[in-house]
């Protein structure tokens, strides 16, 4: 059978890892500062936005703020200023074609939109995903080191009844090299006491310590919800090499028939690594959400990544953005795109027919999200 038609892919998404955007207004230097994950200002004349992202921004978005695409940076964000930012994200994150959006709501930036205000905006379901190293650091900052170890597994199962799922960053806390059994009370009651400690001098708690990295998730375990882990590329504070998922081999081995699924976040550029993981492991899942936006023209290398071995089942659609309603808009298209195009591909060699390719999409844009976060679409909005 063939099939030379261009394939368009417009099905709902269910973005099942984003961020709040920020609805106030930016100054160019703010815009720029979001645009990118490291430091900003870069150094002296250069743009952060002279970048794969900022040619997406210009290819996708251009057009929906009303511009031509490809239209200049400067006249991109002139454009941004008049329309205002509350209506710039609301065409952005509408452009998407998002149905529901499951909000990572753990970092601490008041600019960023809560849950009920990103439904608004973007005209779609919004539910909640909690992160457990943040439920950690605010129960430990009023207990004790003893307390922390007995109340935290409660802490976070109540916190786990008003969301979907949970979401863990030890890669950039420590990485991947945490214990993979569940650590003993007494591991446990040592490890908070240095904690503490540590907190009374520097006055404030950052948990980096692996056995109680590895008790969150422990305690994520618990509560039978997903728990989605940031792999690989993101914060500038990442040790690279230590957010290598392979290093989780033994913690999958340990968790498998506990009944609760790994989402690999981002993956990039250990995308290869999260494929296999996600074809070996029955509870394993990827995405390559973050560079969907930041690989610009060269999100399809990543997105064909993360079709070449874990079975269809495994793979999710996720943005990552963050701040910018830009980030949300390029993700989605490049998705969209890539894909289409990757489909077109095999449907024109003989390596699928139309239906199949039809299907494989749909599981990744939204049917695996449905499944593993256990998602009803026909009830209320859920809004965390
Ligand atoms: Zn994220």
């Amino acid at each position: 059978m063939t099939d030379t038609s261009s394939r368009r892919i417009d099905l709902p998404l269910i973005d099942h890892h984003c961020h709040g955007v920020v609805d106030a207004e930016l100054s160019d230097e703010e815009f720029r500062s979001l645009a990118t994950e490291s430091d900003w200002p870069g150094p002296a004349g250069t743009d952060s936005l002279e970048s794969p992202f900022g040619l997406a921004v210009r290819r996708f978005c251009a057009p929906v703020l009303g511009l031509e695409p490809l239209a200049p940076l400067d006249e991109y964000l002139a454009q941004r200023r008049t329309i205002g930012a509350s209506e710039a994200n609301r065409l952005l994150l509408r452009s998407t074609g998002t149905s529901d959006y499951l909000l990572d709501t753990g970092i601490p930036d008041g600019r960023l939109l809560r849950p009920a205000a990103m439904a608004v905006c973007a005209g779609a379901r919004v539910r909640g995903i909690v992160r457990i190293e943040r439920v950690a650091e605010l129960l430990a900052a009023e207990s004790t080191a003893a307390g922390f170890v007995t109340e935290f597994p409660e802490t976070l199962a109540a916190r786990a009844r008003e969301v979907v799922g949970l979401k863990s960053i030890v890669a950039y806390r420590h990485g991947f090299d945490i214990p993979a059994e569940r650590p003993s009370g007494r591991e446990l009651l040592q490890a908070a006491d240095r904690w503490f400690r540590t907190a009374e001098e520097t006055g404030t708690f950052r948990v980096t310590d692996p056995v109680l990295l590895s008790f969150g998730l422990w305690s994520g375990i618990q509560t039978g919800l997903p728990i989605q882990l940031h792999v690989g590329y993101g914060d500038g504070d990442i040790e690279l090499f230590r957010a290598d998922p392979s290093r989780l081999t033994r913690f999958f081995h340990a968790t498998r028939t506990l009944g609760v699924d790994f989402m690999l976040l981002h993956c990039y550029p250990f995308v290869r690594e999260a494929g296999i993981l996600a074809q070996i492991f029955p509870h394993v899942y990827l995405d390559v959400g973050l560079v969907s936006h930041y690989l610009g023209p060269s999100a399809g290398s990543a997105i064909r990544q993360a079709v070449e071995i874990a079975p269809f089942s495994k793979i999710l659609y996720s943005s990552d953005a963050y701040g910018l309603g830009e980030h949300y808009a390029v993700s989605a298209a490049n998705w969209r795109t890539a894909f289409a195009a990757l489909m077109d591909e095999w449907v024109a060699s003989g390596w699928a027919t139309p239906n199949d390719a039809e299907k494989i999409a749909s599981m990744v844009a939204a049917e695996n999200a449905k499944r593993v976060y256990n998602l009803n679409p026909e009830g209320p909005m859920p809004i965390a």
